[in-house]
């Protein structure tokens, strides 16, 4: 929160006598505000691009969803990864703009799979920002139904605190969803304040082990309880489990064993262009 706060002053600051303030701003409030002036310009300039990790079948390691991850080449600073721009865009309120047009590419390659007789599900991050409004679920319930995507072909991945901060405006959504037959899914699960009450009230159809659940569960034996624990809590609420950032075999080994069915993570494959995944699923469907 300092950071935004000594942003906004740098920011007002900027208005006639930057270079005054220049010397004082910190290397990393001057790496913010120059993620803030480019990525205004980014869907322009058609810097941004999708992403495609693909979630797979534990046993088999068949492909059967990906999800859509954002990627931004900009001219001046390069390759910039989400967990330095996505903060920037939700603070500036940029991050609707680039959610929509991640969803609409998703959602359009999404379609050409199906079309091309491929049974791939499509997975969005949805931000907290956007997840607030009250025509989100709406939105995406119309896009879908312009489309010729199956509904239950797409899944929103929300996280937990998204849930709590409004509950009831979240479970209104989320029924709204149910309804229209989109899937829920739960992000970075057990890194939040959950509630475990309220999540017997969300109709949400999925739960996403956090990849640092997953990274030391062999190393670490709590890790492995609240790992075990996540998946019989989803089993019992009749929820699928997908774990995150799997990166060994014996790490795949483990999770077979503790009733794991998906999973993604570098031991798979890691996110790659839309097209070299097309590629990839085709050959898929030769073997
Ligand atoms: P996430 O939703 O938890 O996405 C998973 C992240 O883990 C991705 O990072 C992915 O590249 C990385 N990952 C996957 N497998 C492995 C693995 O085996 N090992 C390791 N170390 N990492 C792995 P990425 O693409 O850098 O995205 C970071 C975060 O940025 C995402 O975390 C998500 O919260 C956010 N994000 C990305 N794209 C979007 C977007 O279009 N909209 C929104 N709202 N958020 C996005
Ligand atoms: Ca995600
Ligand atoms: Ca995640
Ligand atoms: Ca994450």
């Amino acid at each position: 929160k300092n950071a935004d706060i000594a942003l906004m002053q740098a920011k007002q600051a900027g208005r006639g006598k930057f270079n005054f303030y220049n010397s004082e701003i910190s290397p990393e409030i001057k790496d913010k505000l120059e993620i803030d002036n480019q990525l205004r310009h980014a869907l322009a300039k058609s810097e941004c691009k999708v992403h495609y990790q693909p979630i797979v079948e534990l046993e088999s390691q068949k492909i059967v969803a990906a999800e859509a991850l954002l990627r931004w080449n900009n001219s001046k600073l390069g390759q910039v990864p989400p967990d330095r721009f996505i903060p920037v865009a939700e603070n500036n309120g940029l991050i609707r703009d680039l959610d929509q047009w991640t969803r609409r590419m998703a959602f359009s390659h999404a379609q050409f799979w199906a079309q091309d007789g491929k049974a791939i599900a499509v997975s969005v991050n949805v931000s907290a920002v956007d997840f607030e409004q009250t025509s989100l679920a709406h939105d995406i319930i119309q896009i879908i139904k312009n489309s010729e995507l199956d509904p239950s072909m797409v899944s929103l991945e929300i996280t937990e605190s998204m849930l709590m901060k409004d509950p009831e405006h979240a479970s209104d959504a989320l029924q709204l969803l149910r309804n229209s037959g989109i899937k829920v899914a739960i992000d970075d699960f057990g890194t939040g304040y959950s509630c475990l009450a309220h999540l017997q009230t969300f109709p949400v159809n999925r739960l996403k082990i956090d990849r640092a659940f997953v990274s030391n569960m062999l190393k670490d034996a709590n890790a492995k309880k609240i790992i075990a624990a996540i998946i019989s809590l989803a089993h019992t609420l009749d929820m699928e489990v997908v774990a995150e950032g799997i990166e060994t075999e014996p790490q795949r080994q483990e999770l077979i064993n503790m009733g794991c069915k998906l999973g993604q993570g570098y031991l798979f494959y890691a996110p790659m262009p839309a097209d070299q995944f097309t590629e990839l699923i085709a050959k898929q469907q030769q073997d």
